[in-house]
């Protein structure tokens, strides 16, 4: 897999970071934060994770902020998973190895000046959405996020509400009800948009065939595939 190095900056890879804290979300999503120790990252890359003593890691995108001075990645616990079973178990000083970061799945510096943004994420797929929002204020954006049930819309009031729209497809109260891809057919989108998928692969095939025939041309979209 390629690596993208920050200008100027050796990434900080394979190092050992403390465990710093675990906040759970829901029963089965936590935010797992670790110390930072220097590592640049660019919103919307991610870093290799994985247990200490194993030699299993995982991608997770950076969930925090360019400008915190710890790095937290939002992980789902997935039935039967080896190292994101593992990670919800860190306590505290535990060390967990890291490598990277890594991707581009990233915006560039003029455009973010003015470019309109439309970000769609399924479940986790929201973390470097997350990252991006907390890391540069003044996106203009809006984010379509797709969950089954609201309590998987994690930490929503990072996102400007009026930015924000939770597709909550299997029980009501969300702002939309259906998936992303349902919220996408029936409401027209800017084919100026520059327009970023991140989540399963189902959701990023089904968007990206809606989006372009709403006219977003190829060079408009961007995607990242978590399984
Ligand atoms: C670039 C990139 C970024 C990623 N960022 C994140 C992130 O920010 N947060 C996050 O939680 N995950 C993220 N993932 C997925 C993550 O890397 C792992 O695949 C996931 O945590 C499962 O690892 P595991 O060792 O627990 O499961 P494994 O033991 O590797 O796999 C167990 C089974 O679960 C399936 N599976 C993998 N992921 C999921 C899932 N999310 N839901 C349901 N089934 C799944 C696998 O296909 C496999 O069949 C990302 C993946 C990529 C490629």
């Amino acid at each position: 897999m390629d690596t993208m190095r920050v200008p100027g900056r050796a990434p900080a890879s394979g190092l050992v970071y403390r465990v710093q804290h675990v906040r759970e979300l829901s029963q089965s999503a936590y935010v797992l934060r670790f110390e930072r120790n220097g590592l640049e990252f660019e919103p919307g890359q991610y870093v290799n994770v994985g247990p200490r003593g194993s030699i299993a890691m995982r991608e997770y995108s950076v969930y925090s902020s360019r400008e915190d001075d710890f790095l937290e990645v939002l992980v789902k616990e997935v039935e039967g998973g080896l190292v994101s079973r593992a990670l919800k178990r860190g306590k505290p000083g535990d060390a967990v190895n890291v490598e990277g970061p890594f991707g581009f799945f990233t915006t560039e510096e003029p455009e973010r000046r003015s470019a309109k943004y439309l970000f769609v994420a399924s479940g986790t797929g929201v973390s470097p959405f997350h990252s991006l929002v907390r890391s540069y204020p003044g996106l203009d954006y809006t984010l379509l996020h797709g969950v089954r049930a609201r309590s998987e819309l994690y930490e929503p009031a990072v996102f400007d509400p009026k930015r924000l729209v939770s597709c909550v497809s299997r029980e009501a109260g969300g702002g939309f009800h259906g998936r992303v891809t349902d919220y996408l057919r029936a409401h027209p989108v800017d084919p100026e948009s520059l327009c970023y998928l991140c989540g399963n692969c189902d959701m990023i095939y089904e968007a990206f065939d809606i989006l372009r025939s709403a006219g977003v041309p190829a060079d408009h979209l961007f995607a990242e595939v978590y399984f």
